[in-house]
């Protein structure tokens, strides 16, 4: 499909990027494609569209660029997952296994009502650490994860899958071999 052909044509890819073995899928050339990233916003929610959406939450960083963009499509509030220490009010925190060590996510504890409809969004998945902590701090303040929605799946790490498992329908547009 040509859709398909373009979108995934406008991904950058970088090898041995940020350490040797990896490649780094940049999506700043999608995003700076005006045509690719309206076509990915779009096709990102579609299966959702008619659907009432209270909030979409996007993880830090490059799922707040995404994030944004599909809550307005949506007509959703937008609602920022981010590293520990960045949000001014009363949060809630989950702490996540990296490759080395962990981290802590937050989001505000108001910022989600019980039983909203949520959609999850970020950029990538892989191992699917990081969507999987942000759908257990939703479902910790009541959120109804609708779905996660990114642009690119790594489905040899497992991620979708690992989601899939907890409930939560996953929605991705491409998907590249390896990590
Ligand atoms: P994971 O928790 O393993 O699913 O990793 C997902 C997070 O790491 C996302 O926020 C991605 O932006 C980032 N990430 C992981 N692998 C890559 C990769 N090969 N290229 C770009 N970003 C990546």
């Amino acid at each position: 499909m040509d859709f398909e052909h373009d979108l995934r044509a406008s991904v950058r890819t970088i090898p041995d990027y940020p350490k040797p073995g990896i490649l780094f899928r940049d999506i700043t050339t999608l995003l700076g494609d005006a045509r690719a990233f309206r076509r990915a916003v779009d096709q990102l929610v579609h299966p959702w569209a008619g659907s009432k959406i209270d909030k979409v939450a996007g993880i830090e960083a490059r799922g707040f660029i995404l994030g944004g963009a599909v809550a307005h499509q949506v007509s959703a509030g937008f609602v920022p997952i981010r590293k520990k220490g960045k949000l001014p009010h009363t949060t809630v925190r989950i702490a996540y296994s990296l490759e080395y060590g962990i981290d802590e996510m937050e989001m505000h504890a108001d910022a989600i009502h019980p039983k909203e409809r949520v959609i999850l969004v970020d950029d990538l998945i892989a191992t699917g650490g990081t969507a999987e902590a942000a759908v257990k701090l939703l479902r910790q303040i009541g959120a109804n994860v609708v779905a996660a929605c990114f642009i690119i799946d790594l489905p040899d790490l497992g991620g979708a899958a690992k989601l899939r498992a907890m409930e939560v329908p996953v929605r991705t547009l491409m998907a590249f071999d390896g990590h």
